[in-house]
């Protein structure tokens, strides 16, 4: 098992077209995960057609980066205000977020909207200042709105400590500087490595794992997606699931998938701290706990109001 230190889970979090798709295919291609000709195919974030159609982010995505010897869990969230308890579920499942604003146009709607669910949760953004190779970008003026937006959001002290990274997503370029890019992403990798924690569960309690999202595959059928938030979990395992009325029932873990660039891999087993998904449990949900069956605790409920849980 990876070792907790080398772990990262964030969420990406931004208006519409600030870039959250090209900065995270960006970070995929310059980790060397994927080869070239699979990033037009297969673009990070936005292959589901509803989506596209609605031009906002629908389901969750997860996706896998490897820097150095750290593994970065990224967490994909709806910008929309509809989604607002998907967003909150995202925040608890992660333990830092990037908030991506554009570098000419600023402070948006959706910014607001995401920082303040990043903050109520009590996480210090990154702030990442993208577009910066636009013309007409004005990233120090964008920087003192974002200050603005923080302090206007009752932000603590620690929180308006927030780190800045300028970056162009669309060249692939970053710096701690907004007067120069550097080639690479070796910036951004390197902020999010020294200013978000590792996950600082333990692995040796009794199992707990909340299902944060739902996804659904024609195989596989319904898949649940979360964080393992102390214990350890492992393919054919027993488990108790604890709905959101509290009651129990007994299943069995067929597959367990960790997350390797988009793709998701099959793993033998996961610890706390990791961003995981589980197939084979038939009618799971979103709030619902996984547990060990000797000491079967629920996690506090979740907020659910969007119409993701319709999925079938
Ligand atoms: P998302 O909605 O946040 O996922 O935004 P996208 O990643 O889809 O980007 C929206 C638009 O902004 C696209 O046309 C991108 O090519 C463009 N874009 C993204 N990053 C940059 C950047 O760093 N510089 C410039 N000039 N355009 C960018």
């Amino acid at each position: 098992m990876q070792s907790r230190e080398q772990i990262r889970n964030i969420a990406i979090i931004a208006h519409v077209d600030h870039g959250k798709t090209t900065l995270v295919d960006k970070l995929l291609q310059q980790s060397g995960i994927f080869r070239d000709h699979e990033t037009l195919q297969e673009r990070a974030m936005d292959s589901n057609d509803l989506e596209r159609e609605r031009g906002i982010t629908i389901l969750a995505k997860n996706t896998a980066i490897t820097y150095k010897d750290y593994l970065i869990n990224i967490v994909d969230t709806p910008g929309h205000a509809d989604f607002g308890g998907e967003v909150e579920r995202i925040m608890k499942m992660v333990d830092g977020v990037l908030l991506i604003v554009d570098a000419y146009e600023g402070c948006m709607p959706q910014t607001k909207f995401v920082l303040r669910k990043a903050l109520e949760q009590n996480l210090t953004p990154t702030v990442v200042v993208n577009k910066i190779d636009r013309p007409a970008a004005r990233p120090t003026e964008v920087i003192d709105e974002v200050l603005d937006l923080f302090i206007e959001l009752g932000a603590s002290d620690e929180q308006l400590e927030f780190p800045v990274v300028y970056a162009s997503a669309l060249n692939g370029t970053s710096s701690l500087d907004p007067e120069k890019q550097d080639e690479t992403m070796q910036a951004m990798y390197e902020t999010i490595i020294e200013h978000i924690p590792s996950p600082k569960e333990k692995i040796d309690e009794p199992l707990q794992f909340l299902v944060t999202l739902m996804d659904y595959n024609e195989y596989l059928g319904r898949i649940a997606v979360g964080r393992v938030n102390r214990g350890v979990i492992r393919q054919g395992q027993s488990v108790t699931v604890i709905n959101r009325e509290g009651q129990k029932k007994t299943a069995r873990i067929e597959k367990l998938f960790g997350f390797q660039g988009l793709k998701r891999i099959e793993i033998e087993e996961a610890g706390a701290g990791d961003i995981i998904a589980i197939a084979g449990i038939k009618d799971i949900n979103i709030g619902e706990t996984i547990a060990d069956p000797q000491n079967p605790e629920a996690l506090p409920v979740l907020k659910i109001d969007e119409p993701t849980l319709q999925m079938t």
